[in-house]
């Protein structure tokens, strides 16, 4: 099953954002199978945006990140990778389409509240930079008798 890595960027911890965004994903119908607050470490920060080092601004980009709590995320089903950009919406919240997270709640491009992965080989690159086997839910083998 496609899985896709999701993190609430530490403005969107810090302005109440979690619930909203989180209710999001549970209505579209993708299932949450990782879930922590942490508070990123330098070290994880660099190499989860390696792809940016070059880019100017790289190093505002890391110490952003790593400035508070963010919320941390694998979120699994059919296509949730393009379906959650789609729904997080365009990297510059002024460009982004109301509907879409961004669109919703941000106006800064360094300050845009979320993030997601952009293709399947770069999410299970972030999902196993940001989680052990352990921290990830097995749905599939016992447990959803709560739908019923
Ligand atoms: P996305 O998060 O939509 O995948 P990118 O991978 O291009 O976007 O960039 C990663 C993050 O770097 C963006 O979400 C944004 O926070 C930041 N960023 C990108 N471009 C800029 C920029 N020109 N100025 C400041 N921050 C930027
Ligand atoms: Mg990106």
């Amino acid at each position: 099953m496609e899985r896709t890595f999701i993190a609430i960027k530490p403005d969107g911890v810090q302005r109440g954002l979690v619930g909203e965004i989180i209710g999001r994903f549970e209505a579209k119908g993708f299932t949450l199978v990782g879930l922590k607050l942490i508070i990123a470490s330098q070290e994880l920060a660099e190499r989860h945006y390696d792809i940016h080092k070059e880019r100017p601004f790289f190093k505002d980009l890391v110490s952003f990140i790593t400035s508070g709590p963010l919320v941390a995320m694998v979120w699994e089903g059919d296509g949730v990778v393009a379906s959650a950009r789609r729904i997080i919406g365009a990297t510059n919240p002024l460009t982004a389409e109301p509907g879409t997270i961004r669109g919703d709640f941000a106006v800064s491009i360094g300050r845009n509240i979320i993030h997601g992965s952009d293709a399947i080989e770069t999410a299970q690159r972030e999902i196993s930079l940001w989680f052990t086997d352990a921290e990830l839910a097995n749905w599939e083998s016992t447990m959803k008798p709560w739908l019923v």
